[in-house]
């Protein structure tokens, strides 16, 4: 299964990269994962929640239809079992989902107490069969399609546990004397359950995953800027403004900066437009790799002007990355023979550097930027001019 029609989509994102490597082992690679993790327990956190509230009601029945119909040294040690290891694991798993802080762990927590309850009925089969009580293991083939398809459990996880059961179920019914033809077709049943819950449940994950893919490149085409790979001036102002809130209330400083590339008609008007969106791409990495913290963002403002937003520097720092940036592109000494300032592509750099105040808003800054983005080119281009409010 592959998504059709991907020529409109940034070529650098992660999401494509990893839809061309494929993810039939169904892991993605470096920090895909974690996010796709994250991304699936919030699509399966409602399903989890609604699989241990059915489990506990029909765990509840099953404690009723025992306590009628079983004879009595049994109806102890089994009711035991439900009400002292199965129900109190649902009970807590089904609690968990409401805890934030336990979103990363719903996993491992549902996997867990999915095996225990798997390992509990197996208990509860081994008990009644070494009594020669004649409970259905049909039971444990419930329970494994449970795991599979209704639980939101990754399908390892799954797999693990469904299989792991089949063992036990094995393990008990040998020890409890339970040989030939009858335990054969037991097991076979069991296993054929497992294979039919392993594959559906691989295709259910694998769907999941593309539609992950699907969604952030989506993601990706709101945005960034197709050309550049940076951010497009609305996930800027978006980004920026949650930087801004947050320097307000912290009182931190903000370095909100306008940049622009010298002479960039005469590039285009004479190495021609190819040579330019080449050249753009390449001052756009210099800065995008120089704004990679959380709160930190660059984007492509609109045809040769770019914007960034530093969060909480210090006022050399910030000049000091600024410098960088400009003298990083002048170094890439992409030829520029119509330029006035020199024979390379240059950067003309603006800065506003400025702890918020209640009455500013970043559209101020911003206006502030740019008068000094301005005042560089004014003074000559290939520099950084910077204003305090
Ligand atoms: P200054 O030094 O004062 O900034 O002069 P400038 O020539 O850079 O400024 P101006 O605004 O006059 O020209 C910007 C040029 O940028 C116009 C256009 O040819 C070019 N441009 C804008 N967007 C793109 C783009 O996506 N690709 C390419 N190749 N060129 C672009
Ligand atoms: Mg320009
Ligand atoms: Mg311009």
């Amino acid at each position: 299964m592959k998504l059709p029609h991907l020529d409109w989509v940034n070529q650098d994102s992660p999401y494509l990269r990893q839809h061309h490597h494929g993810f039939h082992s169904l892991r993605f690679e470096g920090e895909l994962e974690p996010v796709f993790r994250r991304y699936h327990a919030g699509v399966f956190l409602r399903r989890m929640r609604w699989a241990l509230l059915v489990a506990m009601l029909l765990a509840l029945l099953f404690v009723v239809l025992d306590f009628v119909n079983l004879p009595d040294p049994l109806r102890g040690q089994i009711l035991g079992l439900r009400l002292g290891v199965i129900q109190p694991a649902l009970t807590l798993a089904w609690l968990a989902t409401y805890r934030r802080g336990l979103r990363d762990h719903l996993q491992v927590i549902g996997g867990a107490v999915a095996l225990l309850c798997g390992l509990a009925v197996v208990g509860i089969i081994g008990i009644a069969h070494a009594h020669a009580f004649p409970l259905p293991y049909e039971g444990i083939i419930l329970v494994t399609v449970f795991f599979y398809f209704l639980t939101g459990l990754r399908c390892t996880t799954a797999a693990l546990c469904g299989w792991l059961t089949l063992v036990a179920y094995l393990a008990v019914e040998l020890a409890v004397g339970l040989t030939g033809e009858a335990l054969i077709s037991n097991v076979l049943f069991l296993a054929l359950a497992n294979v039919i819950g392993s594959v559906g449940c691989y295709s259910q994950e694998y769907a999941t995953r593309l539609n992950f893919l699907a969604h952030g490149l989506l993601q990706d085409l709101a945005d960034k800027d197709f050309l550049t790979g940076l951010l497009n001036r609305r996930a800027f102002t978006a980004r920026a403004e949650r930087s801004w809130r947050q320097a307000q209330r912290e009182r931190r400083a903000l370095g909100v900066v306008m940049m622009d590339v010298d002479f960039f008609k005469r590039y285009n008007d004479h190495y021609g437009h190819a040579a330019g969106d080449e050249a753009l791409r390449q001052v756009a990495q210099v800065i995008g790799e120089r704004a990679r913290r959380p709160l930190d963002c660059a984007a492509r403002y609109g045809g040769e002007e770019f914007v960034g937003c530093w969060y909480d520097l210090g006022e050399e720092q910030m000049l000091a990355i600024l410098e960088d940036i400009r003298s990083t592109i002048e170094a890439l000494g992409l030829p520029h023979v119509k330029s006035e300032v020199a024979g390379v592509v240059t950067l003309s750099i603006g800065l506003a550097y400025l702890t918020p105040q209640p009455q500013q808003s970043l559209e101020d800054a911003l206006r502030l930027a740019d008068v000094a983005l301005y005042l560089a080119k004014e003074q000559g281009r290939n520099r950084l001019v910077c204003k305090k409010p």
